[in-house]
């Protein structure tokens, strides 16, 4: 039921209220352009692409979706026609602050009793027919234009008779249709991408979550320009930019817009810069140098790709992930020769040991020193991995420098800036956690010391922060982690064992920051953890690292043990069968379905999409193998007996 007391126009749009962005976009609720817009504010629905960026340019909406490409037809004409129109009358006002992928699942709609053999009129908005050819030539039926897809199902469900319209399934619910087909594209699966254009006055970055990766990254947004002529074409195209070309004009024979990834912004602004006369960037033009996230750390917060730290066995960042395991401190050279091999068996790919402990009372172990480093060095080499310990003064650096490869710097000396001038000039790579009471901003700028002085393998840790709360001993801050994501290209790993201080923390913890994208975790193990000199009940036990080292599926280092390699093996396999369930689950159901509507269990067409899918993400022959045992598993879940016919 409709509020009675809301005044609301003709499109559904309610003008009082203004509290959050409005996003415009063209066509009814139930439109793709209306999902595209409610990711940006509140959608305001505009009949046309023209008088959709009219109200952008009066500053009616804070921002406006334009559809610009679409998996089966490529460019989308019209509305990158309406923008060539609009930038004719404002040349720089406009920017682009997002590109929004929106997935665009057709169906076909009629009145209900409609047979799909009696469709003669398939109504829908041009480019959404341009998607859906096959089916309309199939069908022998006519193709009519609509203003938009929600629209023709709304047109349909008024006027009846023997028409249909392709449309959203929403849309098509919503006018009270019935689906006759389901995902009519030619291609599979479609989407549409969309890009959200506001007054360059008024932008703003979002982060946005990224579902390949997790974390919220800040999604590159791709730099958009108007070009025209064959010769910036080639240009544009050479450079890496991906071109919605338009149909030419008599003045412009070859135009269009391309789509400059922001990687690849400078390079194409420094090339077409002789070619500027036919060539129009949406906003700013793009300066020579991409300006830093943070002033203050303007190198480790640089817009450049995500920085690898790699050391033999060990990678972390720019998707490789690694763990770091090791005891709080080095006490003896049989404990961590011990250690070092537990740890690599299980999967870590460096080891750490404190041998300059930064302890709370000046009476506790403070640490065997240089004498430790040596036996540390020694545990290293015996089992092949870079180690990793703290360094605590300036005037330790140099022999620490000598024996490890990464020199971590402790949340103590966080902001110890002589500390951090000093290692970051050791050419060592640095681990710099961040300190109890550090922000992320200032942790950043802590690492912007390492940069000033010549370190450029630095990676990040979070290790917790000091709050109220009592009940652990740290508190772990995965904000400050996902938030320093959007900020910075370094390695960012996560130390969950004196965040917890409580070993039965550790492992839920881990799972938390690999799960919110960490690059890595530092991991505190110890295998007499009751008579450890420091930090014993955060420990883990061998064993319980490598059972978290195989949820995380990091394959055990060299170990000639067949028993701890068929343990991994069997994690996976809990793994296969647990996703092999639930696809025979998914099988029975679409069963379920595809009788209920009458529609053959079998599909030749999808079968091959899967095994391809296969094929695609394991080699050839492994992929169409696996592709056919499960399509074979998959139909005897269905009950298919053989003699059904194929769809
Ligand atoms: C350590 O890693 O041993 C350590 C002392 O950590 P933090 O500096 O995070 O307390
Ligand atoms: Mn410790």
């Amino acid at each position: 039921m409709k509020p009675s007391t809301k005044i609301l126009d003709e499109l559904g749009n309610d003008p009082l209220r203004r509290d959050v962005p409005q996003a415009g976009y063209q066509g009814q609720p139930g439109s793709f352009g209306a999902r595209a817009a409610v990711r940006c504010g509140r959608p305001v629905s505009y009949p046309t692409f023209g008088k959709l960026l009219g109200a952008l340019l009066a500053g009616e909406v804070d921002c406006a979706l334009l559809p610009v490409q679409n998996k089966v037809v490529g460019p989308v004409v019209e509305p990158l026609e309406a923008l060539w129109a609009a930038l004719a009358e404002t040349t720089t006002a406009l920017a682009v602050t997002e590109e929004i992928p929106v997935p665009v699942r057709l169906v076909l709609a009629a009145p209900r009793g409609t047979a799909l053999e009696d469709v003669k009129e398939v109504l829908s908005q041009s480019p959404a027919l341009r998607q859906c050819r096959k089916l309309v030539a199939e069908l022998g039926a006519e193709a009519i234009e609509t203003p938009d897809t929600a629209w023709a199902a709304a047109d349909v469900a008024e006027r009846g008779g023997n028409r249909a319209a392709v449309c959203s399934e929403e849309a098509a619910l919503e006018a009270g249709l019935v689906v006759l087909l389901e995902d009519v594209s030619d291609v599979k699966p479609n989407s549409t991408r969309f890009l959200r254009l506001q007054l360059l006055s008024s932008q703003r970055a979002v982060p946005v979550a990224d579902p390949e990766c997790g974390p919220a990254v800040p999604r590159p947004v791709p730099r958009v320009v108007r070009y025209a002529g064959p010769k910036l074409q080639a240009l544009l195209h050479d450079a890496g930019a991906e071109l919605l070309s338009l149909p030419g004009t008599a003045e412009a024979p070859v135009r269009g817009f391309a789509l400059v990834p922001e990687a690849k912004t400078t390079v194409v602004a420094t090339r077409v810069n002789g070619a500027a006369k036919d060539l129009l960037w949406i906003g700013e033009t793009p300066r020579a140098v991409p300006e830093p996230r943070l002033k203050d750390a303007p190198q480790v917060t640089a817009q450049i790709p995500l920085t690898r730290v790699a050391i033999g066995p060990f990678a972390v960042g720019a998707g490789a992930r690694a763990v770091i395991a090791g005891p709080c401190a080095v006490e003896s050279p049989e404990q961590i020769l011990r250690l070092a091999k537990a740890v690599s068996r299980a999967g870590a790919t460096a080891l750490r040991g404190g041998v300059y402990k930064p302890r709370t009372s000046p009476h506790a172990f403070q640490g065997h020193g240089l004498e430790g480093l040596a036996w540390l060095r020694a545990a290293g080499d015996a089992v092949g991995l870079p180690i990793v310990t703290e360094v605590m003064a300036p005037s330790q650096v140099g022999k620490l420098a000598e024996k490890a490869e990464i020199l971590q710097i402790g949340a103590r000396n966080c902001q110890n800036y002589d500390l951090l001038k000093e290692a970051g000039g050791s050419g060592r790579a640095i681990l710099l956690k961040r300190g109890f009471g550090t922000t992320v901003d200032e942790w950043l700028s802590a690492a912007e010391y390492l940069f000033a002085a010549g370190a450029r393998d630095v990676m990040l840790m979070e290790r917790g922060i000091r709050t109220f709360e009592r009940s652990t001993r740290s508190t772990l801050d995965l904000c400050g982690l996902v938030a320093a994501r959007g900020l910075t290209h370094l390695p960012l790993l996560v130390d969950p064992s004196h965040a917890a201080g409580r070993r039965d923390l550790v492992p839920q913890l881990s799972r938390a920051a690999w799960a919110a994208g960490a690059d890595g975790l530092m991991i505190e193990v110890h295998d007499m953890p009751e008579t450890a000199l420091s930090d014993g009940p955060q420990a883990l036990l061998p064993e319980d690292l490598e059972d978290l080292c195989d949820s995380f599926g990091l394959v055990p280092r060299e170990s000639d043990s067949v028993e701890r390699i068929r343990r991994a093996i069997d994690t996976v396999d809990a793994g296969i069968s647990k996703l092999v369930t639930q696809r025979l689950e998914l099988c029975r159901l679409v069963a379920e379905v595809k009788r209920a509507q009458g529609r053959p269990l079998r599909d030749a067409a999808r079968e091959e999409r899967v095994k391809a899918r296969f094929a695609a993400a394991l080699d050839d022959v492994a992929g169409e193998r696996l592709g056919e045992a499960l399509i074979a598993l998959g139909l005897e879940a269905e009950g298919w007996s053989g003699e059904e016919a194929r769809g």
